[in-house]
């Protein structure tokens, strides 16, 4: 995630650039970079930075979440984020340039797989963000051979049976004429290189499985199913290819107090009939401190009250969203003698239903506005 830039700038556009803008742009940069052109060393990490900018610029959905998240897609691309972005690299290739060409040379280098890992978090570490260590299993590129499966000081030879194409071909005749099929080469099944001298560490596979220990910083305000990119934390490349990329799918607990959306929490709090009558002052838990509420006189139940400002850190940009406070009026169950007998007087003073009867009728009053159109 760490120093991402920002998409926008990539493809060279405004934010407010047209999908028709972002196309030119894109395909000119997508010319510009393509590896099979441009042999600069970096020039494929500038590739798959145009493509991926261009992957959400040109989705009006995912860019808006870009506009608004940033760097996390809170999509939830489940098992599909490798795919998606290996899938996409053949494709644009076959776009521009019609057809596989070089890569189905076997010793062309292979871009390491994506990886998912599913993290679950606490309500208040989305909320507040986190840094952590992961584990997980990986295929790394083997450090002794450097991926290319040799013992050290000696190196792959090309096969001699398919001159290091990988493919043999063989030729049947029929009777309707010579056949040339193509396979793979049973020599060096298909990677057009002999090992004669394994890697002792890889054992000629130029890859090794690992439990690599990773830094995952998850940023404040982060929501369920978001995903955090981490580049080339997945699988090793092949023979010098780039590694792949770990994407990171946030799940978040539910807390037993608070519900979100968006950037906003919810509560409920109960309050008595009394307070509800009279007003008062309550203590409400907000997600970092306890603050004073005032609730006026004659509160009806289900009257929601917004504190400003109490919700969750917005993930781009400044600010944070706000804390909504539903109060819900809550019923005596077990009253003493005492009790009764000054609810009952109550309720003989308020007898005429003046009070209670103008609300009723307020709220009929106001339905049948509703029901009129005004
Ligand atoms: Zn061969
Ligand atoms: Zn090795």
């Amino acid at each position: 995630m760490a120093d991402k830039r920002d998409y926008y700038e990539i493809l060279g556009v405004g934010k407010d650039a047209s999908t028709e803008d972002i196309k030119k742009s894109y395909r000119k940069l997508a010319r510009q970079y393509h590896p099979d052109v441009n042999k600069a060393a970096d020039a494929e990490a500038k590739f798959k930075e145009v493509k991926e900018a261009y992957d959400v610029l040109s989705d009006d959905g995912k860019r808006s979440t870009y506009d608004r998240f940033g760097h996390v897609d809170p999509n939830q691309g489940m098992g599909g984020g490798g795919a998606d972005f290996g899938g996409g690299f053949g494709d644009i290739f076959d776009m521009f340039f019609g057809g596989g060409g070089g890569r189905r040379d076997p010793n062309a280098p292979q871009r390491g797989n994506d990886l998912q890992y599913t993290m679950t978090v606490e309500f208040k570490e989305a909320v507040f963000g986190k840094e952590t260590d992961i584990t997980i299993p990986r295929t790394e590129t083997c450090d002794t051979c450097h991926g290319n499966g040799a013992k050290p000081g000696t190196k792959p030879d090309t096969c001699s049976v398919c001159k290091g194409s990988g493919q043999q071909e063989v030729v049947q005749n029929t009777p309707f004429g010579r056949m040339v099929n193509r396979r793979a080469c049973t020599n060096c099944s298909g990677t057009g290189r002999i090992i004669k001298d394994k890697c002792g560490n890889c054992h000629g596979a130029g890859k090794v499985k690992r439990q690599r220990k990773i830094k995952v910083r998850i940023p404040a305000g982060v929501d369920d199913g978001a995903q955090i990119r981490m580049s080339g934390e997945g699988e090793g490349g092949l023979r010098g290819g780039p590694a792949g990329d770990l994407y990171i799918v946030i799940r978040v607990k539910a807390h037993e107090f608070f519900e979100r959306e968006g950037d906003d929490i919810y509560c409920e709090v109960p309050l008595t009939f009394v307070q509800a009558a009279l007003g008062d002052e309550i203590e409400i838990p907000t997600l970092t401190e306890k603050i004073k509420l005032k609730v006026p006189a004659g509160t009806q139940t289900g009257t929601y009250f917004r504190l400003k400002g109490k919700g969750v850190p917005r993930l781009r940009g400044y600010g944070q969203g706000d804390q909504h406070v539903k109060v819900t009026i809550v019923t005596p169950t077990s009253l003493t003698d005492d009790q009764k007998e000054l609810l009952r007087q109550f309720g003989g003073l308020s007898g005429d239903g003046s009070d209670g009867q103008e609300h009723h009728e307020s709220i009929f009053e106001r339905m049948k506005k509703a029901f009129r159109g005004d």
